[in-house]
């Protein structure tokens, strides 16, 4: 990843020193251990704040919907396909941004470290030789990184970013992981039983949007679960609110969802989203073999209406 650093930083002198765009968009170290910030770059003198590694974890795509400037953005796999996504969706005018594709080793996971701390402030972190040092008052510990990667980074098959202008560092090979795995649970269990499971879930849920307002594709101005004028469904926290918020937010991501994991991430609540997210990737994947953000070309299957469809399902 340090290798990587180095070639993001002269890509982003290079595009700044030639005009070529007016802003970067890349990660800075953040000021606690383990945590990076996303930053904006408009002078060459600052690309030395530039990070990267396995705490990188915005989806930057989020930071170009909507913008007019030329713009650089630093693009992980995840990010890229996102970034496909918002520009097939007319969010992201591609002629306007550069990607310097950064290849990935995932991403660490804050909550599961968090879990050794026992409560215990952290004071500095490395990440080294693929082990994270973890050092607080009177106590340091050693763990091994591979335990403590986020989950969707472990099945993730595009650690190289599919779509990019630039490269930077080398590229990761695909690698032939069960994407899948993580929803094998779930589906073993009957509709009943998969109904329970959601409700306890989900009962959690304090409603505070964050899932939403890190995802690179709930870019909507008006959320439907802000609206008024009507007000489609409660604002409260019960569950039958909670769930219609989640369901709805599932059917949006249908076949967009790129599984950064950030709504995962963001959950103050732990709810692992990921499932719901995962589940209809892989429905996606089964009905119309489409995955999304690997292209700018192919028409995502609810992106398209077909006026000689059969329309079997309303016969
Ligand atoms: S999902 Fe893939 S590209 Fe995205 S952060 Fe994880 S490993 Fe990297
Ligand atoms: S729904 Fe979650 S995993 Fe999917 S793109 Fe949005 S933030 Fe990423
Ligand atoms: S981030 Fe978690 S608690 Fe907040 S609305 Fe989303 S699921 Fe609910």
């Amino acid at each position: 990843m340090h290798n990587a650093e180095e070639s993001i930083r002269e890509a982003a002198k290079k595009l700044l020193s030639e005009k070529k765009v007016d802003l970067i968009v890349g990660h800075e170290q953040g000021t606690l251990p383990l945590r990076t910030t996303p930053c904006f770059i408009d002078k060459v003198e600052d690309v030395p704040k530039l990070v990267w590694n396995e705490n990188c974890d915005a989806n930057l795509s989020k930071y170009l919907i909507g913008r007019k400037e030329r713009m650089g953005v630093v693009a992980k796999g995840c990010d890229a396909r996102s970034i496909a996504v918002c520009t097939f969706e007319k969010q992201i005018v591609r002629d306007n941004v550069v990607i310097i594709g950064a290849p990935c080793s995932g991403l660490i996971d804050k909550k599961k470290v968090r879990t050794k701390l026992e409560g215990k402030e952290l004071l500095e972190a490395t990440i080294e030789d693929e082990q994270i040092q973890l050092k607080g008052e009177g106590f340091e510990l050693v763990l091994p990184k591979k335990d403590f990667v986020c989950s969707s980074c472990l099945t993730c098959r595009h650690k190289t970013p599919p779509i990019y202008d630039v490269f930077a560092g080398t590229k990761v090979p695909e690698v032939e992981a069960d994407e899948f795995s993580d929803v094998a649970d779930l589906e073993a269990k009957s509709s009943k039983e998969r109904w329970t499971h959601f409700k306890e879930a989900l009962d959690k849920c304090i409603r505070c949007y964050a899932c939403r307002d890190v995802c690179p594709l709930c870019y909507c101005k008006t959320c439907f679960v802000d609206q008024t004028m009507p007000i489609w469904f409660g604002k409260t926290t019960d569950l039958s609110d909670t769930m219609i918020y989640h369901l709805v937010r599932a059917f949006h991501v249908a076949g967009r969802c790129v599984d950064c994991g950030a709504c995962s991430r963001a959950c103050p609540m732990n709810i692992n989203l990921r499932e719901l997210m995962k589940k209809t990737e892989k429905i996606m994947k089964e009905r119309y073999n489409y995955t999304a953000g690997l292209s700018l070309e192919k028409v995502p299957p609810l992106g398209e209406f077909k006026m000689d469809d059969s329309q079997e399902f309303i016969k």
